[in-house]
């Protein structure tokens, strides 16, 4: 019973507390309006953002972006194109099963919507690589529907107002945070008085999560919603939301072979599933063979082996170190590669190869050092 009337109290609270009228004016005001993805409500255009803008900042997303539309201007041009070009154009953004998802999904637009986005959060939770926080992203963006949002930058903001403790990952507080953005929502009233509200609130929570309410010093001072945070007020803003409980990454090391001959670079194709799947990267080996028998296992007879300097690669799950090694090859016959393709190619050419990042960042700083 004394568990129901707190939940009753802290509903209550929440309600008195209703963040979207600050919000909206806020954003109409203050927030961000000349991004390129903003004035459409074409959910491909809005679609596309949002699947790159997921853990990446908007900065890196303009250029991908505008990439992407001029060589995929809908759904079905982004459909029919082969993966490898697809790849290609978002090689450098990271989290690649993004761009596996987004070939796919633009499929099964076509194959099973007629070439339509469903017009809901619901329809389009169905498609790959579309969860809920996305799907009510589009929705509200090009439907006008009341759904709530909630990627990371909206669980910083509604933790800290509503002062919300414990480790946002964990399924329990997750779950409060779904339920206070479900409360947040402009009411049915509101937006038949203003039916551009669901858009201005949506945009509103994300602008204010990327450029006031920031991981560290939030900028209370010009935040819209400073008079009922509870965390500004208790001065609780530095420790609100609570960090993550890391774990120490597990450490892994390979080596990487650089093999040229005549101006190419040997490249291999990887597989579509896994890290950098469906990306053109360099041969590897383990480490612990040595260069020489790496280079021998990898199926490339050198001229020169020349071991560079290792460097550290961070993903989510894990730290990679790499060893490059340069190796200038006899000739250009292909090794061996099994199931994965090989290709020489001109080093020239390298730019339209869908590359992971480190892979891409070797190689053009041995181009600067004149090694390639
Ligand atoms: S008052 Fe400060 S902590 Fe509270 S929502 Fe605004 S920026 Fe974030």
């Amino acid at each position: 019973m004394v568990i129901f009337r707190l939940s009753l109290m802290v509903a209550g609270i929440i309600d008195t507390m209703n963040i979207a009228a600050p919000l909206i004016s806020w954003q109409r005001q203050h927030g961000r309006h000349g991004l390129p993805w903003q004035q459409t409500r074409d959910p491909y255009r809005v679609w596309l953002s949002e699947i790159m803008l997921q853990q990446t900042q908007v900065s890196a997303v303009i250029p991908y972006y505008e990439r992407f539309l001029a060589s995929f201007p809908d759904v079905a041009a982004l459909a029919r194109a082969p993966s490898q070009d697809v790849m290609a154009h978002w090689a450098g953004l990271g989290y690649y099963a993004r761009a596996r998802n987004l070939h796919a999904c633009a499929q099964a637009v076509m194959r099973d919507w007629s070439g339509a986005f469903p017009s809901d959060a619901a329809g389009l939770c169905t498609l790959p690589g579309i969860g809920p926080s996305t799907a009510a992203a589009i929705a509200a963006f090009c439907f006008a529907e009341r759904a709530a949002i909630l990627d990371g930058n909206v669980k910083r903001v509604l933790a800290r107002h509503f002062a919300i403790d414990g480790d946002p990952t964990t399924r329990a507080v997750e779950t409060r945070l779904w339920e206070v953005a479900r409360a947040q929502v402009p009411t049915q009233s509101m937006l038949r008085r203003e039916p551009d509200a669901m858009s201005s609130y949506t945009q509103g929570l994300m602008d204010l999560g990327a450029t006031v309410c920031g991981r560290a010093r939030p900028r209370c001072e010009t935040c819209p919603l400073q008079k009922t945070c509870i965390a500004f007020k208790a001065g609780r803003t530095e420790e609100l939301p609570w960090p993550r409980a890391r774990k120490a990454l597990p450490e892994r090391s390979i080596g990487m072979l650089a093999a040229w001959h005549d101006d190419k670079l040997l490249l291999v194709h990887r597989p579509a599933n896994g890290i950098w799947g469906g990306l053109w990267s360099l041969p590897e080996f383990e480490v612990s063979l040595g260069t020489a028998a790496g280079c021998r296992k990898a199926g490339i007879d050198p001229v020169e082996i020349q071991p560079l300097a290792a460097f550290l690669h961070t993903f989510t799950h894990y730290r990679l170190t790499i060893h490059p090694v340069l190796v200038q090859a006899k000739t250009l016959a292909l090794p061996d590669t099994g199931a994965m393709q090989s290709e020489w190619v001109e080093l020239k050419a390298l730019a339209g190869r869908g590359l992971p990042a480190p892979v891409r960042k070797l190689i053009s700083g041995l181009q600067a050092d004149a090694l390639l």
